[in-house]
């Protein structure tokens, strides 16, 4: 599934204009900066994926790719959301962004998961709690991945760990593991895989 090229496929700016429905999709979510694009490239192993979304508060847009194959005949989509929380962002941008992420996240049939990308030296931040809010009113499963592993100290890893899971446990739905991960050393890398192919065979 990681193993071959990860295509461009599409972009939406609107949830009207999205690709018609195919195989399963996954999303991935968090603020600007959290370092998604980093963990979207050490995931599809390339060095560019990201790059068509990456200018913070430019690009409100969801860009799907194509992976386990060519776009047309991918096993499983992935969907790569506008980066929230950056403050130099309009208030009229913040708003399209939200009618965005509120039509596509109820609306779209084959999304199977989010994956919530939360900053592991800040931890769960308002903004991140509004996004698990927009996800259970939802009802669309989610799962966190903390970022930036190696930044941390071992206690400050338990600490965030267990910050985090304390947040979720407020949520209405039972959650996924919370996997820690980092795009420099890689640690987690095959813990998202594994939860990705998983979600495959459900
Ligand atoms: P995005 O805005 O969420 O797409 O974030 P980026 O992937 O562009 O990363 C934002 C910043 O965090 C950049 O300076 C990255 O080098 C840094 N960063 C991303 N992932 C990691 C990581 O795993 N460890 C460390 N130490 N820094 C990271």
């Amino acid at each position: 599934l990681f193993a071959g090229p990860c295509d461009f496929i599409f972009a939406s700016v609107k949830a009207s204009d999205l690709p018609p429905l195919g195989p399963p999709e996954i999303a991935f979510a968090g603020r600007s900066n959290v370092g998604k694009s980093s963990l979207l490239n050490a995931l599809t192993n390339r060095k560019t994926l990201a790059r068509v979304s990456h200018t913070p508060g430019r690009t409100q847009q969801l860009n799907f790719f194509a992976l386990g194959g060519q776009p047309g005949a991918e096993r499983l989509r992935l969907v790569d959301m506008p980066g929230y929380g950056y403050a130099a962002v309009g208030k009229e941008k913040v708003a399209s962004w939200g009618v965005l992420m509120r039509d596509f996240l109820r609306g779209r049939a084959s999304l199977a998961r989010v994956f919530v990308l939360v900053d592991g030296r800040r931890g769960v931040k308002p903004v991140d709690e509004e996004m698990f809010d927009l996800l259970d009113q939802s009802a669309m499963s989610y799962q966190v991945i903390l970022t930036k592993h190696d930044e941390l100290k071992v206690s400050e890893r338990a600490e965030v760990l267990g910050a985090t899971t304390q947040a979720l446990s407020k949520r209405p739905a039972a959650f996924p593991e919370i996997i820690f991960t980092s795009s420099h050393t890689g640690e987690g890398i095959p813990e998202l895989r594994g939860a990705v192919s998983k979600l495959l065979h459900e």
